[in-house]
């Protein structure tokens, strides 16, 4: 068990990892089994995929009140792909 004992610097790693692509079986079982066994790490995980998932409405949503410019969301688009 411990061979496939992962940090929580490695497991928040992840985490952010499974957002953008899918995780080699080894990583999904090693992040599951972090997470069962560390509640920070899930919370982060559920606050992580929130964020992701608003910010993805913010870029994507092509609704008028979003006080946004284009431009705006070009360069959030574009910082957002950097940090990958
Ligand atoms: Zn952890």
């Amino acid at each position: 068990m411990a061979l496939f004992m992962i940090s929580c610097e490695k497991a928040s790693e992840l985490s952010s990892k499974a957002l953008d692509e899918k995780l080699s079986r080894r990583e999904a079982f090693e992040l599951w089994l972090h997470a069962i066994l560390c509640s920070l790490c899930r919370e982060l995980k559920k606050q992580l995929q929130t964020l992701h998932l608003g910010t993805k409405r913010i870029l994507d949503d092509p609704d008028p009140t979003c006080r946004l410019s284009p431009d705006a969301k070009k360069r959030i688009s574009q910082n957002l792909k950097k940090e990958k």
